[in-house]
């Protein structure tokens, strides 16, 4: 499943090729790509709205807001993206096919297509005015994003201890203290910092919270770097690449995550594993308290 890391790498790849550029085509090849109601089905008519309200208008920017992408368009709406489990977008040029499982395809004025493609048909292209944009993310209760100014020690430690009763991955994986983080990213961090993933909010110390708040960046910058994390899901046949098609490579760094059972990187002991909030969770009993 994408996390911030994929998510950065899409949005970069997409900006570079997309800014300024004018939609002059949409094609909708599957009418679950268009709405975030996974079990009502899309009207004819709604595609054409869709198509009609997308037709025309300038991208003028390409962002991220923890893992929703978000393309502004120049008649003061957006489209809202999320990827869930295996959607992603390709960049494509003009002589390409298009990819296995397109849903939706994105024809600009130079000759370039973005073809969303999702083989589970989790995630979504929804159209949204501006102004309801604040309110659709204030409806979620999402935490502060991780590289924005709202992200600070303070609000970091309200949020979590909130959930004082919660453990530790439970609270991030609700994505409440802060957005972006998902099973991966959880278990590294946890592993990096020394802390159980099964510990209660209530018994960190100041100084857990202070260091998992400053690993969560420095973990995340390098998970960017290093193009995010190529992982196939299940039954998705292809696992998550960047804009161009090229696969992550942070996979070869990860120290717990998928290890279960397997030696400790730092003190040879069998990787501990077990359940939180449904998500299987690898961590070592020596080296994280
Ligand atoms: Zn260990």
């Amino acid at each position: 499943m994408p996390e911030l890391p994929e998510v950065e790498v899409q949005v970069r790849g997409l900006s570079q090729a997309a800014t300024n550029q004018k939609i002059v085509g949409v094609g909708v090849l599957v009418p679950n790509a268009i709405s975030d109601k996974m079990r009502r089905a899309v009207t004819k008519l709604q595609i054409q709205e869709f198509i009609y309200q997308v037709t025309g208008q300038t991208i003028e920017t390409i962002s991220r807001r923890g893992k929703y992408i978000l393309f502004t368009l120049t008649n003061h709406k957006t489209l809202v993206i999320h990827l869930k489990m295996t959607g992603q977008w390709q960049v494509l040029q003009p002589e390409s096919e298009l990819p296995y499982a397109t849903g939706l395809i994105l024809q600009l004025q130079n000759g370039t297509r973005l073809a969303y493609r999702d083989t589970r048909k989790f995630g979504y292209v929804i159209i949204k005015l501006n102004d309801e944009l604040d309110t659709f993310f204030t409806d979620k209760q999402l935490g502060p994003d991780p590289f924005s100014g709202e992200y600070t020690v303070e609000l970091f430690k309200t949020r979590l201890k909130r959930k004082s009763n919660s453990t530790l991955k439970s609270v991030l994986l609700s994505q409440y203290a802060v957005v972006g983080l998902g099973n991966i990213y959880v278990d590294e961090l946890c592993f990096r910092t020394h802390i159980r993933p099964t510990r209660l909010i209530k018994n960190l110390t100041n100084k857990n919270i202070v260091l998992l708040y400053t690993e969560i960046i420095t973990l995340l910058t390098e998970a960017i770097a290093a193009g995010g994390s190529s992982l196939t899901v299940k039954d998705s046949l292809v696992g998550y690449r960047g804009t161009n098609g090229a696969s992550g490579t942070f996979a070869s760094q990860h120290l717990v995550y998928g290890r279960g059972g397997k030696h400790c990187v730092t003190c040879g002991s069998d990787l501990a594993m077990t359940q939180i909030s449904s998500r299987t969770t690898v961590y070592c009993k020596s080296c994280q308290k």
